[in-house]
């Protein structure tokens, strides 16, 4: 199915800071203001932005900053959200997307979750075609980006 991606991260975003307002967090987004559509099972990328926007509130302070950003190439396009967070040890970062992997087990017991979300987003993405990568730093913060696969539909060209 086509789904307008801009518009989904949209409202995901906006789920996220009615969810979290007692915890300050600033939403910073910049996401395009045109549609972009891509082919996708629509409530499983869904659920993949839930994950790691989740995770990205879970593991940042009060009164962090989340930064959302949706770029488009030519035949891709680029979610990054970031987070100034807990942030993961460079050592610990390959494994975050294994099944079950947590990077703090006694601070992951207090906060909740079972170490899959990331492993089922990894699982989405790759089936989706795309791919998911985390680039972090231990007490600054992580940053998760997403490609997905999409083909610029040329107006114009169909139209003619
Ligand atoms: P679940 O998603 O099942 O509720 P979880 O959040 O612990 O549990 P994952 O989402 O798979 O599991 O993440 C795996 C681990 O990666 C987390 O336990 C955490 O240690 C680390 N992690 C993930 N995202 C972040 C983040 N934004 N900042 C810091 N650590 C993170
Ligand atoms: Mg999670």
């Amino acid at each position: 199915f086509t789904v307008d991606l801009s518009e989904m991260i949209n409202q995901v975003i906006e789920r996220f800071e009615m969810i979290n307002k007692d915890k300050n967090i600033a939403f910073y987004k910049e996401v395009p203001s045109y549609p972009v559509y891509v082919d996708m099972d629509k409530d499983r990328i869904y659920q993949v932005f839930d994950n790691v926007l989740s995770n990205a509130v879970k593991y940042s302070p009060d009164g962090g900053e989340i930064s959302v950003q949706m770029f488009t190439r030519a035949d891709a396009v680029d979610v990054e959200i970031s987070d100034q967070g807990v942030g993961i040890p460079k050592e610990s970062q390959h494994r975050i997307f294994d099944r079950f992997y947590r990077v703090d087990k006694a601070r992951a017991r207090n906060l909740g979750g079972t170490g899959l979300g990331l492993a089922i987003a990894k699982e989405f993405i790759h089936a989706h075609g795309g791919k998911i990568a985390a680039d972090s730093e231990w007490k600054k913060g992580t940053t998760i980006l997403i490609t997905l696969p999409y083909s610029v539909i040329n107006k114009a060209e169909a139209g003619s």
